[in-house]
């Protein structure tokens, strides 16, 4: 697509790219689509490579090590692969593998900054931003990048809660987009008792597959989320400020907000006053959670084997829509009922 142009999508020939230093060549075998990817085919955002008039989509990836660079311990030719999006930059977090934590915002990112994304038949990265995928993965990987996401908001949250005893019972989950879905997978194998919420219809594909995990499924057209009870942690996956702000008083005493949405600018009205004494006298926290460094990949190649032994074939039901590369059109116009679209090389 031409940055920022809406409507400039398309498929067009471009030059085989060269690997340099520690870069491996991959052969891409599936492109997961989110709705960052969608915002960004609008124009919302999205920046090309210093010097290029268009910019490659795709972030969510599997490939195949076709080359990796002569020194690569652990990555060989024919390797299943997931590369992370992010590309640190000097500061002190990038420069201990946290580049999620960035302090100054001049890393470079697969199509948000300054990097092509991976939506083409090779690539390049950096062997080290590579995650190795065992074979029996192979046909659920390309769910790996949205689960990191998921997996830095429950690990941070549990880390936090390192600050006391705390033996959470029940949690809350606002959205059942593929990350809202991965969260309470990750959630339901840590033993928790969760209640997703989102606006699909019970009967819908999302509401069946919660359901089928063992978690409580509540469709908020039908039923307000402030008479749900109290949870132990809540992880905001909506975007939608006004649920964000109504489940604030869902939190039990000592209990951890997670905010993962990007939102839009949204005045309100409340108790400020309130709401700050709710916090300090329930030893509340609330804190906000983006991207996810390698750990995270890895951590969700252990997850996801307990996921498909403990819910075999749920991971693989989120996959509601898949296109070949011709069809590529197809994968970026989603249904309300779509779950994760995936282009497959
Ligand atoms: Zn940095």
């Amino acid at each position: 697509m031409i940055p920022g142009k809406a409507g400039s999508l398309s498929l067009i020939d471009v030059p085989r790219p060269v690997c340099s230093g520690r870069e491996a060549l991959l052969r891409t075998n599936k492109i997961g689509i989110c709705g960052t990817d969608l915002e960004i085919i609008q124009g919302a955002y999205g920046e090309a490579p210093l010097g290029s008039d268009y910019l490659i989509l795709g972030h969510e990836c599997l490939a195949t090590v076709e080359k990796p660079p002569t020194s690569s311990p652990g990555i060989k030719k024919g390797d299943l692969v997931v590369p992370t999006v992010r590309r640190p930059d000097g500061c002190l977090n990038c420069q201990n593998g946290e580049s999620d934590m960035c302090l100054t915002g001049q890393y470079r990112e697969y199509v948000i900054k300054g990097l092509n994304g991976v939506c083409s038949e090779y690539s390049v990265s950096d062997v080290n931003f590579l995650v190795p995928v065992p074979p029996e993965l192979s046909d659920v990987a390309v769910l790996l990048e949205p689960a990191s996401v998921a997996e830095k908001g429950v690990m941070q949250t549990f880390k936090i809660q390192e600050r006391m005893t705390w033996r959470p019972q029940s949690a809350l989950v606002l959205g059942t987009g593929p990350v809202g879905l991965l969260t309470t997978l990750l959630l339901r194998i840590r033993g928790l008792n969760v209640t997703a919420v989102a606006t699909r219809p019970k009967d819908s594909l999302k509401a069946r597959i919660v359901e089928k995990i063992g978690g409580n499924y509540v469709n908020a057209n039908e039923q307000p989320i402030t008479g749900l009870g109290k949870f132990d942690l809540i992880m905001e996956e909506t975007g939608v400020a006004s649920l964000a702000v109504q489940a604030q008083g869902l939190l039990n005493n000592n209990g951890v907000f997670c905010l993962l949405g990007i939102y839009r600018a949204n005045l309100a009205t409340q108790d400020i006053g309130h709401s700050y004494d709710d916090i300090v006298l329930g030893n509340k926290i609330t804190f906000g959670s983006v991207n996810a460094n390698k750990r995270y990949f890895v951590d969700g190649i252990q997850d996801f084997k307990t996921i498909q032994h403990r819910f075999p074939g749920v991971l693989k039901s989120l996959f509601t829509r898949m296109v070949g590369l011709a069809d590529y059109a197809k994968a970026y116009n989603p249904t309300k009922d779509d779950i994760k679209s995936v282009i497959a090389f």
